[in-house]
């Protein structure tokens, strides 16, 4: 088994790796990049729509893989693509592939692209779905190659990592994870029940090198967000990713359980919705009695939803659940709001604020975007504090690292999606740094 890793060996996101025994090849991960591939220390800011995929590979936006993009006569087509979580950074170049290759993933993750697909511009049509199942081991189509999925426990829904087995070797890929969300478990399963005589180790490490990284549990977050509820007597806004479950639950919870109510919008309620688990708060007949979730119906996101027929259901579902900013209106401190810049004057229209919060519960880098800091600015001429320690991260400490490290104790380790590959040389003796589109031996 060969493999080229064409993304990630020096960078967060846009991660693509391809392997190959034979005639032969799969992909893992088609991830858009962060960075611009013309100078790696920026963020990329080329405006993507109507390019072709030639002009986008020339672009270095598309790596050259042959037989990988539709509209390019290079070669027969790879056998498929294994998609590991629905991040933009790890799934964003799918909308590119031929059609009819088989894309290789969890239920639950195509759950999230179908839901968010109306949401996200452009988003994807998995058409050829192959269901990827917890420790269950699949051959990927007439290849040689079998592929084991660990579902792991990150900031997305229904993220997995792949054992992947070819020409009796055995190569590892963590995707992204944590060791501290609400599926600690399974990365302690994992630590405790790991696959053996790894041969080589993709391992990520998103927060080496940082030193202001958190990993605080979601249930100490949940803590933390009850004791800053009673702190602000007036409306609680939150800013939060509509597809980070496990923060949701969290922000749920500690409404629960300080007697307030998550206002949530018609975006987050169609995704809690497409997870189809009954355990997740969500707008369904099963939580109608519950006294601590409503829906305010913005403009915005009503209008996506009506003009897709497919999401009637999630507005019919939504109706019993709907709240007013008049309701929010006459009890703000009661209401924990979904926030989003676009819709601020919808927020506006509650009234009275009182004594409020803006609750920044996602990677503080961001507030650094221009469109936050012009929120920002006139959410403080409104007197609104804005609160940015209420959020933990979605990748892995340095701590848990090291013992997923330890656990699998691979032949080999190299380091993926990270700024700070050079860290893991503390981690493991047996590091090898590989180049962006050169090919290696598993
Ligand atoms: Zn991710």
């Amino acid at each position: 088994m060969n493999l080229i890793i064409h993304r990630g060996t020096q960078e967060i996101g846009g991660t693509l790796i391809e392997l190959l025994s034979g005639k032969s090849r799969i992909i893992l991960d088609a991830g858009l990049p962060l960075m611009d591939p013309g100078d790696k220390t920026k963020k990329l800011t080329l405006n993507l729509r109507g390019k072709t995929t030639k002009q986008l590979r020339d672009l270095g936006i598309l790596p050259a893989v042959r037989g990988l993009w539709a509209g390019l006569d290079d070669g027969p087509s790879v056998d498929a693509v294994l998609l590991s979580h629905p991040h933009q950074d790890h799934y964003g170049l799918l909308r590119y592939i031929r059609s009819g290759i088989p894309i290789y993933l969890s239920a639950d993750t195509l759950r999230i692209l179908n839901r968010s697909n109306v949401f996200i511009k452009p988003g994807v049509q998995v058409r050829d779905a192959q269901f990827l199942n917890h420790r269950k081991p699949k051959r990927v189509g007439e290849t040689p190659f079998t592929v084991t999925p660990y579902t792991m426990d990150h900031s997305a829904y229904g993220a997995m990592a792949f054992l992947i087995e070819a020409d009796g070797k055995r190569l590892f890929y963590t995707g992204d994870f944590r060791g501290h969300g609400r599926k600690a478990a399974l990365f302690e399963e994992l630590c405790a029940e790991p696959p053996r005589r790894i041969d080589r180790l993709l391992i990520e490490g998103t927060t080496l090198g940082s030193d202001s990284h958190d990993d605080k549990t979601e249930g100490q977050l949940e803590n933390e967000l009850i004791k800053a509820f009673r702190q602000y007597s007036g409306l609680k806004l939150v800013s939060v990713s509509g597809q980070n479950i496990d923060r949701l639950v969290t922000l749920y919870r500690a409404c629960k359980r300080s007697g307030r109510v998550l206002v949530i919008d018609l975006y987050t309620a169609a995704i809690l919705e497409g997870t189809k688990r009954s355990s997740i708060p969500h707008p369904g007949p099963d939580w109608r009695d519950a006294k601590h979730l409503r829906i305010l119906f913005t403009k915005k996101y009503e209008q996506i939803l009506q003009k897709n027929p497919s999401y009637d259901e999630v507005l019919d579902l939504s109706e019993p659940f709907r709240i007013t900013q008049d309701e929010i209106g006459r009890d703000p401190g009661r209401h924990v709001v979904i926030f989003r810049d676009s819709c601020l004057d919808e927020y506006t229209a509650i009234g009275d604020w009182g004594k409020a919060a803006l609750i920044y519960s996602q990677w503080k880098g961001y507030m650094d975007e221009p469109a936050f800091q012009r929120t920002a600015a006139k959410l403080k001429t409104r007197g609104v504090d804005i609160l940015s320690h209420l959020h933990t991260s979605g990748h892995a400490s340095k701590a848990h690292i090291s013992r997923l490290i330890e656990a699998l104790a691979p032949k080999v380790l190299t380091p993926i999606h990270t700024f700070h590959a050079d860290a893991f040389k503390e981690l493991w003796p047996k590091v090898e740094l590989l180049e962006d589109g050169m090919p290696h031996e598993v």
